[in-house]
C-alpha cells in the first residue's frame, strides 16, 4: 500500500505534528497558494512590509491594496472566512483548518496583514454578539477584502485598565453622540469602520456603564492622526472624537452590555496575537547563523536550541487553544498564556537577532544583514510585548482566572464610574 502520508512529508508538503486530516487539508490549501502567487523570498515587498522603517505614502498605498487583493483572491477561490457560517459567506469549517491555511498562506506572497483585526476580532465578536442585520450587512464585505476595521478601545488614561475608559456616548433619539480620544490604533488610518467602546453611564460601576459600537470612520467628527513608532514606521494612531454621530443601530450587544463583547474581542486578540507570532521563525535564525558563519559558537548554538524549544512549545500551547475552540468553547483566560509566551518569545528572539550578527547588529538598512530586519524585531518587540495586554496584565489574569489566585485589591471596581477619583 502506498504511503501517501509519508510521501507528502518527504516532499516537504506537510508537517510531523499534522494529523491524516490536517495534512491533507495542508496539501490542498498550499495547492492554491501555488496556483495563485508565488513563495516568499528575502527581497520582496510583501515579506518586508513590516519590517521596513519606510514611511513613503506609496509603499503604505501599494500595501492596501495588496492586502484587499489578496483577501478578494482568497474570497474568490472559496478560502476565505473558513470558520465562519455559509450563510455569511464563509466555509463553515473548524478552527484547525483555518490554522493550517494561515500557516501555508505565511510562505506565500498573498499578504492580508491589514485584515487581522477585521478578520481575526471584528468577524468572531459579531458572530457571538451581533443581530442578523448587522451580521449580514458587516462580515461579508470584510471576507471580499472590500472594508478594513480597527480597534478604537485605548485611551490615554485607560490601557491596561480598560474599563476605566472616559470617552463618552450620550444618546440622542435614533443616535448616540461620541466624545473623546483613543490611542495606539493600529491601521486606523486605513480602516472604514472601527469597534468602539465609549461609557453610556456615569452613575453606575465601571464596568458596566461601558457600550461597544460599530463607527464608519468616514463620520464627521473622525480624526486620524499616525504616530510614529521607535521603529520609524507609523503603524497606529490617535483617533479624537467631535461631535460624532452614530446610529442606535450600531450598537453591538446590549448598550451598557460593552464589558462583555469586548471580552469576546480580547480574546480573539490574544489568541490571534499568540498564535501569529512576529512573523520571523526559528529557520531565519539558523539561516543567519549559518550565512555569517557562527554555528560554531557555543552561546549562540545554545541560544538557538533554546529558541527552537520555545517555538515548539507556543506551537503546542496554540494547538492547545484551537482545540478547545474545536470543541465549541470560546477562547478562554489561558489565552493569557500564549500570549505571554509569544511576548517573551518576541523579547529572546529581539536579543538572538543582534547576538548572531555580533557588531553587524549595530547597522541598519542596506548596510545590514537582510536589510537591517532583525534590527527592526529588536525595535519592534515593546509592541507585541504590550499590544492586546502587557505581561504584566496576563500574569494578572494568569494568576486570577487560570491559577485561582487572590485578586488585587481593586477598590475602584464597585463605585459609580463618576465617583472614581481621576487625574487632571
Ligand atoms: C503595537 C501595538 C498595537 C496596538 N494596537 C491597538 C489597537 O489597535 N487598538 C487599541 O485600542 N489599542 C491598541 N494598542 C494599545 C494597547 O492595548 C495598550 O498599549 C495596552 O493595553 C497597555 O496600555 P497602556 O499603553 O495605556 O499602558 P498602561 O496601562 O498605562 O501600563 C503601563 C505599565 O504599567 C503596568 N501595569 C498597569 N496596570 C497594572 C496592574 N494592574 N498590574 C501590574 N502592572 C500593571 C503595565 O504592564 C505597563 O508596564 C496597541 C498597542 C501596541 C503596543
Amino acid at each position: 500500500m502506498v504511503d501517501n502520508n509519508a510521501a507528502m512529508k518527504r516532499a516537504g508538503a506537510t508537517r510531523d505534528e499534522d494529523s491524516p486530516e490536517e495534512a491533507a487539508f495542508r496539501v490542498e490549501a498550499r495547492a492554491f497558494f501555488e496556483s495563485v502567487s508565488v513563495r516568499r523570498t528575502d527581497d520582496d515587498e510583501t515579506g518586508n512590509y513590516f519590517a521596513m522603517a519606510d514611511n513613503d505614502p506609496g509603499t503604505h498605498a501599494r500595501h492596501v491594496a495588496r492586502c484587499k487583493d489578496s483577501q478578494r483572491l482568497i474570497y474568490e477561490n472559496g478560502w476565505a472566512g473558513i470558520t465562519v457560517p455559509t450563510e455569511y459567506g464563509g466555509r463553515g469549517g473548524a478552527a484547525w483548518q483555518e490554522r493550517v491555511f494561515r500557516q501555508e498562506q505565511a510562505r506565500f506572497t498573498v499578504d492580508t496583514g491589514l485584515f487581522a483585526v477585521s478578520l481575526g476580532m471584528v468577524v468572531p465578536t459579531l458572530l457571538v454578539h451581533g443581530t442578523e442585520a448587522q451580521k449580514q450587512r458587516y462580515i461579508l464585505p470584510m471576507l471580499r477584502g472590500e472594508e478594513i476595521w480597527c480597534q478604537l478601545f485605548s485611551e490615554p488614561g485607560a490601557g491596561s485598565d480598560l474599563a476605566g475608559l472616559s470617552t463618552r456616548a450620550i444618546r440622542d433619539g435614533d443616535e448616540w453622540v461620541v466624545n473623546g480620544q483613543k490611542v495606539w490604533n493600529s491601521g486606523a488610518h486605513h480602516a472604514d469602520f472601527g469597534i468602539l467602546v465609549a461609557r453610556t453611564d456615569v452613575e453606575v460601576p465601571k464596568h458596566r456603564g461601558i457600550t461597544y459600537f460599530l463607527l464608519d470612520m468616514h463620520t464627521p467628527g473622525v480624526d486620524v492622526r499616525p504616530l510614529r513608532q521607535a521603529t520609524g514606521v507609523a503603524h497606529f494612531n490617535e483617533v479624537f472624537l467631535t461631535d460624532v454621530h452614530i446610529p442606535h443601530e450600531n450598537v453591538l450587544g446590549e448598550v451598557g452590555g460593552g464589558w462583555g463583547v469586548a471580552q469576546t474581542t480580547l480574546m480573539n486578540e490574544r489568541n490571534m496575537i499568540g498564535s501569529g507570532g512576529m512573523g520571523i521563525g526559528f529557520g531565519d535564525y539558523l539561516r543567519m547563523a549559518r550565512d555569517l558563519g557562527v554555528t560554531e559558537d557555543p552561546q549562540i548554538r545554545q541560544a538557538l536550541a533554546a529558541c527552537f524549544v520555545r517555538t515548539e512549545v507556543i506551537k503546542y500551547l496554540g494547538a492547545r487553544a484551537q482545540a478547545a475552540v474545536r470543541a465549541g468553547k470560546q477562547p478562554g483566560p489561558e489565552t493569557s498564556v500564549v500570549k505571554l509566551n509569544a511576548s517573551l518569545h518576541s523579547a529572546l528572539n529581539g536579543d538572538l537577532g543582534l547576538l548572531i550578527q555580533g557588531a553587524g547588529g549595530m547597522l541598519t538598512g542596506s548596510d545590514a544583514y537582510r536589510r537591517g530586519m532583525f534590527q527592526q524585531m529588536f525595535v519592534g518587540q515593546w509592541g507585541m510585548r504590550i499590544g492586546g495586554g502587557t505581561e504584566q496584565i496576563q500574569r494578572n489574569v494568569i494568576g486570577e482566572r487560570v491559577l485561582g489566585l487572590p485578586g488585587e485589591a481593586r477598590p475602584d471596581k464597585t463605585l459609580p464610574f463618576k465617583d472614581i477619583p481621576k487625574n487632571g
